[in-house]
């Protein structure tokens, strides 16, 4: 049976608690113990990679809950860098990869109600999928929420909790979460089902490159749920020997919130203040939980974490526009990151780039 693991002490938790993390103060990690990576071409969703995602029940052939998630296109930059296209997934961001999992495991639990504090995007796709499986849903989300991702949760029937910033919105769940005890909480950055339904992003890209994988991958970095699921990810397939060595993980930050790249530098999280308002909402988190994974994985796998400013994350998302690829300012953070790479020759090889939101919605 599955098992959540504390990061920091190693304490064990059945992953039907309701607990969402251990009396250290320590995040849940979950290992699937599966290594056997084996690919079920008759899916056309994330889930025909199964084989390396968390077991909930006897093994049945059809997929719990979905939506057609993950199988997003690959295509080139006028450059030749790899873009992952995976803001075309049912609710527009790549969070549906996490939530499509992590809703199966609510309704394998037998969930009635779920919550979830965030930035806007996750918030939208656990309330899309949650709807999906006939569970109720409370977002929490901050003030500044774009109006077409609270318009989102309108239409799937999100009982909405709008105010504050969203170091707000996470206090309130807290004390929401605390009167309420029956309600799960469904955190992608707290329950590590999310990361695994995120990793399969990975498995995509180096089925799509015909087996092989680039020796950059460059994503954004907020609560690090994408840089988690990539890890992830490149561990599964080192498991399963079927690559040796896995990509370098670029991590891209914006400057004006930049907690992880900072403390990449070694500069304590704690002291972290926010410099100034960024319009990459998404990936605008002054303090996230999993810091120390995150840090981590990236040094694990030789990468980095860089951080762009304002004026270089619009016209990263205007050189997009002028290719036809029309994404949120988050997601043009991380392009950014890997133009300004670029710029200072620092890749050299293969390099993919996860586009992670689509730009209607932040409009
Ligand atoms: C959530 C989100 C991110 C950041 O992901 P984290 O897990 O917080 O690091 C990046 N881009 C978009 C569009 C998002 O919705
Ligand atoms: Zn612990």
């Amino acid at each position: 049976m599955l098992k959540y693991r504390c990061y920091v002490c190693s304490s064990t938790f059945e992953i039907t608690t309701t607990r969402y993390r251990c009396d250290c103060g320590g995040l849940f990690v979950l290992e699937t113990g599966s290594s056997v990576f084996e690919v079920d071409r008759s899916d056309w969703s994330l889930w025909r990679y199964r084989s390396l995602l968390p077991k909930l029940t006897k093994e049945s052939s059809s997929p719990p809950i979905s939506m057609g998630e993950g199988m997003t296109p690959l295509v080139k930059d006028l450059d030749g860098c790899i873009l992952k296209l995976d803001f075309l997934n049912p609710t527009l961001s790549y969070k549906d990869r996490g939530s499509v999992v992590l809703m199966a495991l609510a309704k394998a639990l037998g969930v009635k109600e779920v919550a979830i504090d965030s930035s806007g995007n996750a918030g939208v796709s656990v309330a899309a999928y949650a709807k999906r499986a006939s569970i109720g849903a409370h977002v929490f989300v901050p003030e500044s929420t774009s109006s077409k991702k609270v318009k989102q949760l309108q239409l799937f029937d999100a009982e909405i909790h709008q105010g504050g910033d969203r170091s707000f919105a996470a206090l309130a769940i807290a004390e929401f979460l605390e009167h309420n005890r029956d309600i799960f909480y469904a955190s992608h950055v707290y329950n590590p089902f999310f990361i695994h339904g995120v990793k399969t992003v990975v498995f995509e890209i180096f089925e799509q490159l015909q087996g092989r994988l680039p020796a950059e991958i460059v994503v954004p970095v907020g609560n690090g749920t994408l840089v988690l699921g990539v890890h992830e990810a490149i561990e599964d397939l080192k498991r399963a020997s079927v690559i040796q060595v896995g990509p370098k993980i670029i991590a891209v930050q914006a400057r004006a919130c930049a907690p992880v790249f900072e403390a990449f530098q070694q500069v304590p999280i704690s002291s972290y203040r926010l410099s100034q308002e960024t319009v990459a909402e998404g990936i605008a988190i002054t303090s996230p939980p999993r810091a120390s994974e995150i840090i981590a994985a990236v040094s694990e796998s030789n990468g980095s974490v860089i951080a762009v400013s304002e004026t270089e994350i619009l016209d990263a998302q205007r050189r997009l526009f002028e290719q036809g690829i029309d994404v949120e300012p988050t997601a043009a953070a991380t392009y950014a990151g890997y133009l300004m790479l670029r710029k200072s020759s620092c890749i050299e090889s293969e390099c993919a780039v996860v586009l992670t939101g689509a730009g209607l919605k932040s409009r």
